[in-house]
């Protein structure tokens, strides 16, 4: 689908995979001015296809949308060209319990723009792929390293919304992260320097006892999809659940740590390095909370249980 600035977007169509033509001024490429959503696909037993929450995404677009000076697809419109391109590639949603379809909805300024101004045009588009588990460790534990020097977000900046800056910017840290042996980095604020913040494609979660706590929303992280459905989920488990500033010397005293994404969904934490100390959680295994509401998430994401949240939509392939 395309649109002019100021204009809005018309419904798009269908087509095969392969690369697209943009200028070498266009404002993505110049300006960064691109945002892009993340989604899955499960497979039912019944062979049916479950969605989760494609509203959100698309509401979560539209709030980036504002910040990054760019139009961007209604919710409708948003929504349906999500159900259309997973119908078109149905073939490719794994049969249950072997994985899901990633959906990647892609805002951006397509237009040509020399000096720095929003671009005069834009591009939504929806490309997908089977995947399996994000980190190599699957669902077990992974460890993270907490980063003093390199920050994420900062206070004003855009850290809250899904640009695709803000994933150029963590780059240096995970891939020095990664080359250390790491799963991930755990970020801090750039202010007080010791106010947990998110992962770099995940947010994050501190158990202690019946208390589970996790940073608020306060423009410098992403307002996590997965974030917000486990604070209920846990909730109606009769878990406390507290958004809020956390320590990072909280870590030291935690049962457990989890973080969650679409790509994660819940992933435990097995340790956490920060300066000299590495903190280790449920002796490498999954934390009781941890599997309790990865377990409640999943089985509601693949239509294992029924969805009382009304949370799933779902697709019947013809
Ligand atoms: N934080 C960041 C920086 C992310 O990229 C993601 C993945 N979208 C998340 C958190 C988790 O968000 P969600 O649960 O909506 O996937």
């Amino acid at each position: 689908m395309k649109c002019a600035q100021g204009g809005s977007f018309s419904n798009g169509e269908l087509q095969r995979f392969g690369n697209i033509e943009l200028s070498p001024s266009s404002g993505v490429l110049n300006y960064g001015q691109g945002l892009f959503e993340g989604m899955k696909a499960y497979r039912k037993q019944d062979g049916n296809i479950l969605l989760f929450r494609p509203e959100e995404n698309a509401l979560r677009m539209r709030l980036g949308a504002e910040r990054m000076c760019m139009p961007s697809p209604t919710v409708e419109q948003f929504v349906e060209a999500v159900k259309a391109t997973v119908l078109a590639n149905k073939r490719w949603v794994p049969p249950p319990g072997k994985g899901s379809l990633y959906i990647r909805p892609l805002l951006m300024g397509s237009g040509a723009v020399l000096g720095l101004a929003p671009a005069p045009e834009y591009t939504f588009l929806i490309y997908v792929s089977p995947v399996g588990n994000y980190f190599k460790e699957g669902i077990a534990p992974i460890n993270l390293i907490v980063e003093h020097e390199l920050h994420r977000a900062t206070p004003g900046g855009t850290g809250g919304v899904k640009t695709i800056g803000n994933y150029a910017a963590v780059l240096k840290a995970q891939s020095a992260a990664k080359a250390k042996g790491y799963s991930d980095v755990l970020y801090l604020d750039c202010v007080h320097k010791k106010y947990l913040e998110e992962v770099s494609s995940c947010n994050i979660f501190v158990v202690k006892g019946d208390v589970i706590s996790t940073p608020s929303i306060k423009g410098t992280i992403l307002p996590g999809i997965t974030r917000k459905s486990i604070i209920d989920v846990a909730r109606s488990q009769g878990f406390q659940v507290e958004e809020r500033f956390v320590d990072v010397d909280e870590l030291l005293e935690a049962d457990e740590v989890f973080c969650t994404g679409t790509a994660v969904v819940v992933s435990p934490v097995g340790s956490i390095t920060y300066l000299d100390k590495r903190v280790s959680y449920g002796e490498g295994g999954f934390g009781a909370v941890s599997q309790k509401l990865y377990s409640m998430l999943t089985r509601l994401q693949m239509g294992l249980i029924e969805d009382k949240m009304d949370w799933t939509v779902e697709l019947k392939p013809a």
